[in-house]
């Protein structure tokens, strides 16, 4: 149950919730904060703003005029920081005279004596850490955005499609088990307490599953034993390319499945052939069928990510038609998702210069909105029971 008080000075309501994964604290109406359970500042509504706190301790102001989402600059950060963090400090200050049962007012207490020895600037020390404990994330799938991140391999082993431009920053490298160990042992440190916020792995970057088999195995080991669940493996969730999955043998799929493998990510991106040919995505349209067959007969669930706007007008058309009809051929459950992404040019690809010289003309806003309604409403006509939801690439942030 939430705490209720009102400040015997002002008569303002404040508010506290302190037994779930995250500690939510409100000093008046119109102003709240949240923190996981280590303290760490996960976000602020201020002055009628509203900012999530990255792990690497950047500010984004939601909903910002203008803009989808702005990050704030140093000197605006640090401004705000001491202002909510004053707030904090005033709210400490007058628990003692506030009206609540013993209980109640020690827990308010005990909560902001955590939040406040974490301040503005521990929290960018705390930035700092994050930084050098990972490589960039440069993406998860949206339901993955609270997920325990292990980066138990760095960038993408294939690396070549022409519209992607996510791990162009660092070669392809597999962990060796001793220094994943050492990863996980530094990531728990990281985030002591406020690992209960973050229920599930996401075994990172870009394609963790095409680590060879044994060697895998022996890393969600590792990780089972660092982060496993008092009542079993912690749920596993990764990304995996087409060409992943022939390289295992189907019972792989369920001996990871047993070691917590619970979803992998497919990026799709399109049904049609000559489409992915164009993107130099490796693998045909049958072998994103086909593994993702392979997958749901390990027990392991899906989620295929599709990409609205790439192939311009050309393949618009077949783009759409191919998409549902390979979709279709996945014969999905109810545990697996479709997501709907955009494209968004990403900068140093080849794609942009490469539909231009083809004459391929770029799809407007509109034009992608009005695709990918038709992805969706197509999709879900196909696939009763499955969840097919938007992906906004450009609304990641850790
Ligand atoms: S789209 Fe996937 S497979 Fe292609 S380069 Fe990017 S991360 Fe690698």
């Amino acid at each position: 149950m939430p705490t209720h008080a009102i400040h015997p000075d002002t008569g303002d309501r404040i508010t506290a919730s302190l037994s779930g994964a995250a500690l939510v604290i409100s000093p008046r109406y119109g102003e709240s904060y949240s923190f996981d359970r280590a303290g760490r500042l996960l976000s602020v509504f201020i002055d009628g703003r509203s900012c999530q706190r990255t792990l690497d301790h950047r500010l984004l102001e939601r909903g910002a005029p203008g803009a989808r989402r702005r990050e704030l600059p140093p000197d605006e950060r640090a401004a705000l920081l001491d202002h909510a963090f004053a707030n904090l400090r005033d709210l400490a200050d007058v628990v003692p005279r506030l009206d609540l049962p013993p209980d109640e007012r020690r827990d308010l207490a005990g909560a902001l004596a955590l939040v406040l020895a974490f301040g503005p600037d521990r929290l960018t020390a705390d930035g700092e850490a994050f930084r050098a404990l990972y490589k960039p994330v440069s993406i998860l799938p949206p339901d993955q955005y609270l997920a325990l991140v292990l980066q138990a391999t760095e960038g993408c082993s294939w690396n070549r499609c022409t519209f992607c431009g996510l791990y162009r920053d660092r070669p392809f490298r597999i962990h060796t088990p001793d220094s994943f160990r050492a990863h996980c042992v530094r990531v728990r440190d990281f985030f002591g307490a406020g690992l209960s916020l973050r229920r599930g792995i996401f075994l990172a970057d870009a394609n963790a599953l095409v680590i060879r088999q044994p060697q895998l195995r022996a890393l969600f080991e590792i990780a089972q034993d660092v982060f496993g669940l008092p009542d079993g493996p912690r749920p596993v969730y990764s990304f995996i390319s087409t060409f992943d999955v022939a390289r295992k043998a189907p019972e792989d799929w369920a001996d990871l499945r047993a070691l917590g493998l619970r979803r992998a990510y497919i990026g799709l991106e399109t049904g049609d052939d000559a489409l992915l040919q164009f993107l130099n995505k490796p693998g045909r349209v049958q072998d994103a069928i086909e593994a993702v067959r392979a997958l749901r007969a390990g027990g392991v669930a899906v989620g295929v990510i599709v990409m609205a706007g790439i192939g311009g007008d050309r393949f618009a058309a077949d783009h759409v038609a191919h998409t549902v009809q390979a979709i279709r051929a996945m014969n999905l459950g109810v545990d697996d998702l479709v997501y709907l992404s955009n494209y968004v040019p990403a900068p140093g690809t080849e794609y942009p210069d490469q539909a231009a010289a083809a004459g391929i003309r770029a799809l407007s806003e509109d034009e992608i909105t009005a695709q990918l309604a038709a992805l969706q409403t197509a999709l879900r006509e196909a696939l009763p029971g499955v969840r097919v939801a938007p992906y906004r690439v450009e609304g990641f942030a850790l």
